[in-house]
């Protein structure tokens, strides 16, 4: 590719919304554009780091028996009515109207679609197990729409669905997209670890989540050093159930108002009023401040932000709270699980400066685990009650805690999905049984993101070269002025070229500094200048993307060396 022909768009700096390097950096180097909150546009150069995952993705995913197929992104409401989350999935759901009023949604996932098709199509044991996947856009209407792809509205996912006459051959899919999410991951070159999971909004029984390891992770991960142990600390994210339903917040306002509080009287509060009236209530620490999050059933969060004045504490003014005062606040939501944490005792907890609170069936998720909030009860092993240095449930030493990005989810579903829809094939007598089912995700524009918090330096993004956009420029000094390295740049681009290499020729006539920063920002791995003085012994300069000084080399060796 020649840079005259192709369209990098490079910036010296990032808009200040951008927290994360990986955000910053997609954003300064083209990778990305924002169209609205959680709405990206994968730019030429983004798009071709993209299709690298999904290759890998798509590769590993055939390898193991995996049959793609590609589903509508827009689902009618029926479908979903008919397992009942129509009404419990919650405001993640974009909720569409077509011209004749029939609903339907833009499709956060696809165990409603998959399942009609297996209806449908599968009559008999004879053609189970069955694995389908799909590489597609979907839709979540984040509560908190963040750190660019990391956190999209919209985002490009692989997900995949088994079907079996057995649960042992659900168990086996298992063990196999178990063993295909780390080799897709380590052939991506990430760091990585598998966790054990609760299955939230998705259901089921089993679960694994895969997390790329980065302080900047949403999840809080506990682990062993010692033994195989290790399970996100916080559980998959879930739905408000229909029976979580709270007040409205005009309500909420009246009960929480602005002025001094002792502990005493923020105890009380919890204690008394905010049981009935709030289904969640957390109390998050961010360097010396308080954040208190209350979730309504409906999902919609309220932040009252206190500080600790003396033992005392302040609820935010409303000022305040609009601002965040850049705080990160997590999000809380509830889960199929009941919970031991009770608001009351959140109360007690709140001198320890350290506390959480939920209601029963209520869970935190997203919250800086560690950092912005610490549970008040750690004598079970619910995980939820995890904090460094407890003793890990197989008794093999300490917990520690770490950060992750999630990139991948694989869920045991079980006959959720089935039995609600009905998908029976015919067993060996003739008898109709209701499948087992299985469910594997990957975040696959997500990946990007984590991919580069891994992978960058103070010059720019420095992914591993089978996801990097180019593998090797060329970067031509004075290209127009000198014949002679115009002609060593266009036959090295040439010989490069038909050695099957993505090699991009720098023919933009720029100078040296403009042309090696946009190359180090976006990230290519190899680079060879060429300038009159070198070429005239035959030379040119090497340098790798994370090298810290640039080589001389023959020119007949560049070809060798970049491949
Ligand atoms: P999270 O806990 O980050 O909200 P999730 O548990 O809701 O993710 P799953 O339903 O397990 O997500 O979906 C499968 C995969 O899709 C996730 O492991 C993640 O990599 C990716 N994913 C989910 N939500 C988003 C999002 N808003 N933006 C980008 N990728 C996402
Ligand atoms: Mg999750
Ligand atoms: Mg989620
Ligand atoms: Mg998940």
């Amino acid at each position: 590719m020649r840079v005259s022909q192709f369209f990098i768009s490079t910036l010296k700096e990032a808009p200040s919304e951008a927290e994360l390097p990986s955000h910053r950096l997609m954003l300064r180097a083209g990778y990305i554009r924002k169209l609205s909150s959680g709405l990206y546009t994968w730019m030429p150069l983004g798009l071709r780091v993209l299709r690298k995952v999904e290759a890998v993705v798509r590769e590993e995913m055939n390898k193991s028996g995996g049959i793609e197929l590609l589903m509508p992104a827009v689902q009618p409401a029926e479908l979903w009515q008919e397992t009942g989350r129509w009404d419990v999935f919650g405001p993640q759901m974009l909720k569409i109207k077509d011209r004749h009023d029939n609903l339907f949604c833009f499709g956060p996932t696809h165990e409603e679609v998959i399942t009609d098709i297996a209806r449908r199509e599968v009559k008999s044991y004879r053609q189970l197990p069955l694995n389908f996947y799909q590489i597609q856009t979907k839709f979540r209407d984040e509560v908190r729409p963040r750190f660019g792809v990391m956190r999209a509205r919209e985002f490009v996912m692989k997900d995949a669905y088994s079907f079996h006459s057995s649960f042992e051959s659900l168990e086996q899919t298992y063990r196999v997209m178990y063993e295909t999410y780390t080799r897709i991951f380590t052939r991506l070159g990430l760091q990585f670890r598998a966790v054990a999971a609760d299955t939230g909004a998705i259901g089921g029984s089993g679960s694994h989540e895969f997390h790329v390891l980065a302080d900047s992770g949403e999840d809080a991960l506990a682990f062993c050093p010692n033994s195989d142990y290790a399970a996100n600390v916080e559980l998959a994210e879930a739905v408000a159930p229909a029976t979580a339903r709270a007040p409205a917040s005009q309500e909420l306002q009246k009960v929480i108002t602005p002025g001094q509080k002792t502990i005493e009287e923020v105890a009380a509060f919890f204690d008394t009023s905010a049981r009935n009236v709030l289904k969640t209530i957390a109390v998050m620490t961010h360097e010396n401040e308080f954040v208190l999050l209350l979730l309504r059933g409906d999902h919609q969060l309220n932040e009252i932000k206190a500080s600790k004045v003396l033992g005392e504490f302040r609820f935010a003014t409303e000022e305040e709270i609009k601002s965040n005062m850049g705080c990160r606040p997590g999000y809380i939501g509830p889960v199929n699980r009941s919970n031991t944490i009770l608001a009351d005792r959140a109360a007690a907890a709140l001198s320890n400066f350290v506390c959480g609170a939920n209601d029963d069936g209520y869970h935190f998720s997203g919250a800086n685990f560690g950092r912005d909030v610490k549970l008040y009860d750690s004598n079970v092993h619910d995980l939820r009650n995890v904090v460094a240095g407890d003793a890990s449930p197989d008794g093999k030493g300490a917990l520690e805690l770490c950060r992750g990005i999630e990139v991948g989810h694989i869920f045991q579903l079980r006959t959720k999905y089935s039995e609600a829809l009905q998908a029976t094939y015919l067993d060996e007598n003739g008898k109709a049984q209701v499948m087992e089912m299985g469910c594997y995700g990957i975040g696959v524009s997500r990946i990007v993101a984590a991919a580069i918090e891994q992978n960058f330096d103070e010059r720019g993004i420095a992914l591993p070269s089978g996801m990097a956009p180019f593998q090797v420029a060329i970067a031509p000094i004075g290209i127009k002025k000198s014949e002679a390295v115009r002609n060593a740049a266009e036959q090295l681009y040439a010989e490069l070229t038909a050695a099957g290499v993505e090699v991009l020729l720098d023919d933009r006539d720029e100078r040296p500094g403009v042309m090696f920063a946009d190359l180090e920002l976006i990230g290519v791995p190899h680079r060879i200048v060429i300038g009159d003085r070198g070429l005239k012994e035959g030379k040119v300069e090497y340098q790798g993307r994370k090298d810290e000084t640039a080589q001389s080399i023959p020119l007949q060796d560049a070809v060798k060396l970049v491949q």
